[in-house]
């Protein structure tokens, strides 16, 4: 088996390159069905860093005119509150009345979508669509539904094709799992 190693761990490959790509073939011809009729400009907002890869190969498929924007979701401690404050970095468009179309590199147990969704909801736009390459739904206690899933996979820890451990990895072109210890 095809296997990596970054710094202390070990990873095999679970997800080879080819299959990322067919199944983002099936993703956009979904987004692309959804939207076709549509008489606005959608807007994607791919949340930095891990859904960078995922959202180049998705909107190379995308054949209606959309406008694409990269976001953060910043958890800063509140000077007064107690709790995390989450704030919205990078969104320069005005998204009200509009399709969002959120792009995630893996939906684990959703609670940065949660947060995403609820800042965006502030912003007043028609829909928010999310779409995701990877979905954990062992892991998963959200309500949000999650419109476009690329592949479901099982409660482990995966890196490449943006992903990360510990920083590295983000480059690979497949994707691996944790071979555990
Ligand atoms: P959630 O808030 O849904 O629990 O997780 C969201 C974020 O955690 C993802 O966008 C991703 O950055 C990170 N994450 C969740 N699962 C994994 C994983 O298996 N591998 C890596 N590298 N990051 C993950
Ligand atoms: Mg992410």
């Amino acid at each position: 088996m095809k296997q990596v190693t970054l710094k202390d761990k070990t990873f095999g490959i679970s997800y080879p390159e080819n299959e990322i790509q067919a199944d983002i073939d099936v993703l956009a011809s979904k987004i692309n069905w959804d939207f076709h009729a549509s008489e606005e400009t959608p807007i994607f907002l791919s949340i930095l860093n891990g859904a960078f890869m995922f959202t180049a190969d998705l909107v190379k498929r995308v054949s209606f005119p959309c406008q694409i924007s990269f976001i953060k979701l910043s958890s800063y401690k509140g000077t007064k509150s107690t709790g995390n404050v989450n704030e919205l970095i990078g969104l320069n468009e005005n998204i009200e009345g509009r399709s969002v179309i959120i792009v995630e590199d893996i939906v684990d147990t959703g609670i940065t979508l949660s947060k995403l969704f609820a800042e965006l909801s502030k912003l007043n736009p028609k829909v928010i669509k999310v779409a995701t390459l990877l979905y954990k739904p062992d892991a998963y206690k959200g309500t949000i539904p999650i419109d476009y899933i690329g592949k479901s996979i099982p409660n482990e820890f995966i890196v490449g094709y943006g992903l990360d451990y510990d920083g590295i990895g983000r480059n690979l072109p497949d994707i691996y799992t944790l071979i555990s210890e």
